[in-house]
């Protein structure tokens, strides 16, 4: 055996295991790792056939081989369209596939020509991955799409400059192509490629599964807001040399147990949704907003002067105590107390803004709850409908 049949034989089995891989991280989650997967497994088994079923004829050996290839192309396109967010297209890429099968079946069986089957074959999967790669440039977001496009697009240009400048290298008849510098260029290039797209799609859909379990780790799952450790993981780092700043909102629904006792857990929980939804709408860009357990929330906004606080404070407080919350099942107005506080010079975390504006939140329901508490802002107090003490 030479030393380029040895070399041959590891793409199948490459293939064959990042296709395993990739199956394995399906399993977890990972977006399009299943399509993947078959791909890889699909064009794995294709670049095996001469090894497994060599005793077939040629002719057989190279259809099945293309119908593998097609197959794997229709798959990896699918793969592509779902990390970019595009939803499939298989009535189109099965028609285009098995026009391309046809032709290929027409060149090989009927007029023996090599060099037209790798052409179809080429353009084909090279038309296959045209779509998704060209609407992918327009919605890559993270450096590892653009990895996976970059090597889509060199697998691309592979495809049509070896066969429009080499294809004279196949030697023109089936029998010898195995053998042939086309067939050798074929693998190395191909090994190449499949697996720098194999490390890159692999690499894409783990940081998909690691986000999505960090996104369940920090939200919560009732409001959709963050919960606590989502709140300190994005939490600003203070320290020497950083000057922190914003202001920091804490929520709490008055007597929510009676809601609880008088409409039901469930329709307390609706609750729960419904001032979260509210909160989170009105929410500034860059400001985070989380549920602290319970029915209390906190907010944290890093461009918001106490005063910008306060006036968004009283809004969410106004609002709520107008919601009809009938749909909810609760026939009660509801309302709520706010502490809020500025980030001050001293504190050596946000948690000590927020100690003050728990202190706050709780001077509001010691004042008799449905108000805002923020220190030295007594001339919101007479805003219409505003019910603002300063602490
Ligand atoms: P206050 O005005 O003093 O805040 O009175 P409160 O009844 O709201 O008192 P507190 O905030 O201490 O009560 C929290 C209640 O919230 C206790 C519990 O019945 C209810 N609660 C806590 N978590 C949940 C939840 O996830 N769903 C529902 N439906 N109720 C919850
Ligand atoms: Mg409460
Ligand atoms: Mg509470």
């Amino acid at each position: 055996m030479s030393s380029g049949d040895n070399f041959a034989f590891l793409l199948p089995i490459m293939m064959a295991t990042f296709g395993v891989v990739f199956l394995i991280v399906a399993r977890h989650g990972g977006r399009g790792a299943a399509a993947w997967g078959i791909g890889y497994l699909a064009s794995g088994a294709a670049f095996a056939i001469p090894y497994v079923l060599g005793a077939l004829p040629v002719v057989a050996q190279a259809l099945l081989a293309d119908a593998l290839f097609l197959f794997a192309f229709v798959v990896y396109a699918s793969a592509l369209r779902s990390r970019f967010g595009l939803s499939p297209r298989w009535r189109s890429d099965i028609v285009l596939s098995l026009l391309a099968f046809a032709a290929i079946a027409y060149a090989v069986a009927v007029r023996g020509d090599l060099r037209a089957e790798l052409m179809i074959g080429d353009i084909a999967c090279t038309l296959l991955l045209l779509g998704p790669f060209a609407r992918g440039l327009v919605r890559a977001r993270r450096r590892i799409d653009w990895a996976i496009l970059t090597v889509t697009g060199l697998a691309m240009a592979d495809n049509i400059l070896r066969n429009s400048l080499f294809a004279g290298l196949a030697g023109g008849d089936l029998e010898g192509f195995a053998t042939s510098t086309y067939a050798f260029a074929m693998q190395a290039s191909g090994s190449i490629l499949a697996l720098f797209l194999a490390l890159a799609a692999l690499a894409a859909t783990a940081s998909d599964v690691i986000e999505d379990h960090r996104e369940a780790a920090e939200r919560d799952p009732l409001s959709g807001l963050l919960n606590r450790r989502g709140f300190e993981m994005r939490s600003p780092a203070f320290g020497p040399g950083t000057a922190v700043r914003g202001t920091v909102v804490t929520c709490d629904i008055d007597h929510f147990k009676r809601v609880n006792d008088a409409f039901g857990h469930a329709a307390g929980d609706r609750v729960i949704a419904i001032i979260a939804a509210m909160l989170k709408r009105d929410l500034p860009a860059g400001a985070l907003a989380a549920r602290f357990g319970g029915e209390e929330f906190v907010l944290y906004l890093p461009e918001a002067s106490p005063g910008e606080a306060v006036v968004l404070a009283e809004r969410a407080r106004l609002s709520f105590s107008l919601l009809d919350l009938a749909a909810a099942g609760i026939t009660a107005a509801l309302t709520a107390s706010f502490g809020v506080a500025a980030v001050e010079p001293g504190d050596h975390s946000l948690h000590d803004a927020l100690a003050r504006a728990d202190a706050r939140l709780y001077a509001a329901k010691l004042a008799g709850r449905n108000r805002v508490i923020a220190d030295g802002l007594s001339a919101f107090a007479s805003a219409p409908g505003a019910r603002l003490s300063a602490a």
